[in-house]
């Protein structure tokens, strides 16, 4: 994250712009040199799935169902697959069936009563079929220049990785911006296999010069089946979900919280001097329908909110991503956030009748590595897990507050602090790992004496 950057949004580079243009008349040429328009908050949705791989709309309608609830930009992410064949017919059927889901009447319906231009369509013999959109043609007649954006995305998802102990794990990742199917790449373990993904992908992106974002999604699908030492291992993955709706169901009782497994990774890392981790919140909606749609792997349950400096385009979201300027919410947002001289500060934008609890979690520089082997037995599928055991010296709580805004001065010996406001309002959305109420995150901040004192 960009220090200050809550604080102290690009002040210094608007000024020195307004001097350039204030001598010109503004033309059309003249437009490159206006000052930038002042950092804005933008919602996003970074992780939804359409008939392209397993959510269960058209394209235009889950992109639709996300410009109706408020949001600034969506990517939809599909398993395996970039909106890029112009010839990807789907067969319509009277019900959508079991997974892979079919192209339902149903489906179709609410295409014909929310988009205005016909889908396009064609017979085969008794057979109907309907056109899904590219990635091009959904950019040109949905996105709303300057105010909605759709940013190229694909799922990168290997669904079994058989391992020496005889369990299998799945591991999915989050690839935008680059508008081209990868394939998945299967590697020997867990952290080979995002290792090698991640590599070929910067790869490909490589050649087009264009910034791009990779995100380990939801670890616990479907098991606990991502580490923490897993991105402990692969310290170029800058995000990961630390908050998904759609993708958390099996796991084992007793097994520590998504929020540990954020401050184990970080507390390694930081320590070790590596890059931190930054946490994101995604619907993994699957479902865009009026019907299901407030409910699990549904739509606005949770998401990011991105600074966005400068014009809002699709590189300035990705850069800003990739700063570490945005933050992961399921229904709390935060009114400020500052990190000056050591001390965060955060204030909640009250709801009324809400109240909030914050919290500011830590782990000490010198904290206990030690682990311990732990078998979790399964009650819900056939394979248990062996995972590691942490210190409970990782992700201690050192201050709460029961108010709308609250503020931490970092201890010499704090590696990071980050910040939890957890309201008293239940979420709409109730399954097993989502938060019962609505809780907003802030990212980890470095202890900046720590930085200068290595
Ligand atoms: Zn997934
Ligand atoms: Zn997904």
């Amino acid at each position: 994250m960009s220090d200050g950057i809550y604080a102290f949004p690009h002040g210094r580079k608007a000024v020195a712009r307004k001097k350039k243009t204030k001598a010109k008349s503004i033309t059309g040429s003249d437009r490159a040199f206006l000052p930038a328009p002042p950092a804005a908050w933008k919602k996003g949705a970074i992780h939804v799935h359409t008939l392209w791989s397993d959510g269960r709309g058209l394209p235009e309608v889950a992109i639709k169902v996300y410009q109706d609830s408020g949001y600034d930009f969506i990517a939809l992410t599909d398993h395996n697959v970039f909106q890029e064949d112009s010839q990807a017919w789907r067969e319509l059927m009277p019900v959508e069936g079991n997974w892979p889901p079919s192209l339902s009447a149903e489906a179709l319906q609410l295409y014909e009563q929310n988009i205005k231009a016909p889908p396009d369509r064609k017979k085969l013999g008794f057979k109907q079929f309907v056109r899904l959109k590219t990635f091009r043609e959904l950019k040109k007649s949905m996105e709303i220049p300057g105010r909605f954006l759709l940013l190229p995305g694909e799922e990168i998802t290997i669904m079994g990785i058989p391992l020496p102990d005889g369990e299998i794990r799945q591991v999915h990742m989050n690839c935008l911006n680059l508008e081209q199917t990868l394939p998945p790449l299967e590697g020997r373990d867990i952290s080979e296999t995002i290792r090698i993904n991640q590599e070929k992908f910067e790869e490909a992106a490589g050649r087009t010069r264009k910034d791009v974002f990779f995100m380990v999604n939801h670890p616990q699908w479907q098991v606990f089946d991502v580490e923490p030492r897993d991105l402990m291992e692969n310290t170029s993955v800058r995000h990961f979900e630390i908050c998904n709706d759609g993708s958390s169901f099996f796991i084992p009782d007793g097994i520590y919280s998504l929020e540990k497994f954020w401050d184990i990774v970080l507390a390694h890392r930081i320590e070790d001097g590596s890059p931190v981790l930054y946490g994101a919140a995604s619907d993994d909606a699957h479902y865009t329908d009026p019907g299901r749609m407030h409910g699990t792997a549904g739509v606005a349950n949770a998401w990011i909110m991105v600074k966005c400096p400068g014009r809002f385009t699709a590189g300035n979201v990705i850069a800003a991503l990739n700063r570490g300027d945005y933050y992961p919410t399921c229904g709390v947002l935060w009114e400020k956030l500052s990190f000056v001289n050591n001390t965060l500060s955060v204030k909640v934008r009250p709801e009324e009748g809400v109240h909030y609890m914050i919290r500011f979690v830590t782990t000490k520089r010198g904290f206990d590595r030690t682990v311990k082997k732990q078998f979790y037995p399964n009650k819900t599928q056939a394979l248990g897990r062996n995972l590691l055991e942490y210190s409970d010296d990782i992700g201690k709580v050192v201050k709460e507050v029961e108010n709308t805004e609250g503020a931490y001065t970092m201890e010499p010996d704090d590696l990071y602090v980050r910040a939890i406001a957890i309201s008293n309002r239940k979420n709409v959305l109730q399954s097993k790992l989502f938060p019962v109420y609505a809780t907003g995150w802030t990212q980890p901040y470095l202890n900046q004496e720590g930085l200068q004192a290595k």
